[in-house]
């Protein structure tokens, strides 16, 4: 289970919150091996979803025609988020 908390102190020394034995890469929170690990992981994921048709977000419900690699409901959730990074953006754009 992740603990925010030692994440944060993980982070704060420099480490990886990930193994917590490692330097994190300079601009992400985890180091090399455990980013490697989690591209792994992702890879893996993402190739059961295809095998069975399934959401790659939710790993549940069927993809749906039209929306990439996700459901419907996964779908609209991510571009809702994309939607709101993007006026994030714009908004410290024009500051
Ligand atoms: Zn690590
Ligand atoms: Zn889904």
């Amino acid at each position: 289970m992740p603990e925010p908390d030692r994440a944060a102190e993980r982070r704060a020394a420099g480490l990886c919150t990930s193994c917590g034995s490692e330097p994190h890469v300079p601009g992400r929170t985890r180091c090399e091996r455990c980013l490697e690990d989690a591209r792994e992981r992702a890879r893996e994921r993402r190739e059961r979803a295809a095998r069975g048709g399934l959401c790659e977000a939710c790993m549940r419900r069927r993809r749906a025609a039209g929306r990439g690699n996700r459901c419907a409901a996964c779908a609209d959730r991510y571009l809702a988020r994309q939607l709101d990074r993007e006026r994030e953006k714009r908004r410290a754009d024009h500051d």
